[in-house]
């Protein structure tokens, strides 16, 4: 990835934050953004140990002057963007006869209008370079559903759509847009659940064990690489067998 500009979403923390380490490892630039600043600074302290020109932009993904403010940073400091990882998401679990419009609204919000406003800001860009490598992070609820996340379901099996039309769309530019779709990774999150709740999900994962982000990166990187330049439109899931798209 040497000399690639890579701008990772939701890098402050958790599996985005990994992933701008692998770019950065493989000598991308990576700029880093995300809604907690405080993070967003140790995670660039990090990951400018690999990739010392890497610069962070604190940015709300919800707020459309965030993402053009983005956009016009990354175009100064580096006249183009090769690679955009949309990695922001948020989950507000409920079942559905309790969900909140609010619930509802802010995780179409975050995981999925979000992606097609920066997307159609990049697109420009990349379009005029006629190169461009779109990764979006999905999940394997968006394939299977689940139930108290109708809304984080929807999300992501809307993103999935979102790409394969995207990638139809692009594809003669040169520029192909692709989804992981991670299934239960070992992050803060999942570390709280109690032991009970760990069982249940191992025993429905075929290895045994969760995923890390590490192993997310690296699917992550493999499609973001200039040589997979012949894979779009797709889904790959990474999820230790739990299910077989
Ligand atoms: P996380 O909570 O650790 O990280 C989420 C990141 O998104 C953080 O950096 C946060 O600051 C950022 N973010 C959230 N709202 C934002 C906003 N409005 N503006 C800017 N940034 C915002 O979560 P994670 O587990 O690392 O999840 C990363 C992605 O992977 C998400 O899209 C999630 O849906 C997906 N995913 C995670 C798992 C899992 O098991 N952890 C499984 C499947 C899919």
């Amino acid at each position: 990835m040497e000399g690639r500009i890579a701008i990772v979403t939701g890098s402050s923390s958790g599996i985005g934050r990994v992933i701008a380490n692998d770019m950065a490892r493989r000598r991308a630039r990576v700029v880093l953004m995300s809604n907690v600043p405080g993070d967003l600074q140790d995670a660039l302290a990090e990951v400018r140990l690999l990739a010392p020109e890497s610069i962070a932009i604190e940015a709300d993904v919800t707020k459309s002057d965030d993402l053009s403010r983005v956009v016009d940073q990354v175009m100064d400091v580096f006249g183009k963007v090769d690679i955009l990882v949309n990695n922001a998401g948020i989950t507000r679990d409920n079942l559905l006869m309790r969900m909140k419009d609010d619930e509802w609204d802010s995780v179409l919000s975050v995981n999925l209008t979000s992606i097609f406003k920066l997307t159609r800001l990049i697109l420009k860009p990349m379009m005029k370079a006629r190169y461009g490598r779109i990764v979006n992070i999905a999940s394997v609820v968006g394939a299977t559903g689940n139930a108290g996340q109708a809304n984080y379901a929807a999300s992501k099996a809307g993103l999935m759509g979102f790409t394969k039309s995207l990638a139809a769309e692009v594809a003669s530019r040169n520029i192909t847009a692709n989804c992981v779709a991670p299934g239960f990774i070992r992050t803060a999150m999942t570390d709280k659940l109690n032991p009970k709740a760990s069982e249940a999900i191992l025993s429905r994962i075929p290895m045994g064990a969760m995923g890390t982000p590490e192993d997310v990166a690296h699917a992550v990187c493999f499609l973001a690489a200039d040589s997979s330049r012949y894979i779009t439109g797709e889904t790959l899931h990474v999820n230790g067998g739990m299910y077989m798209g």
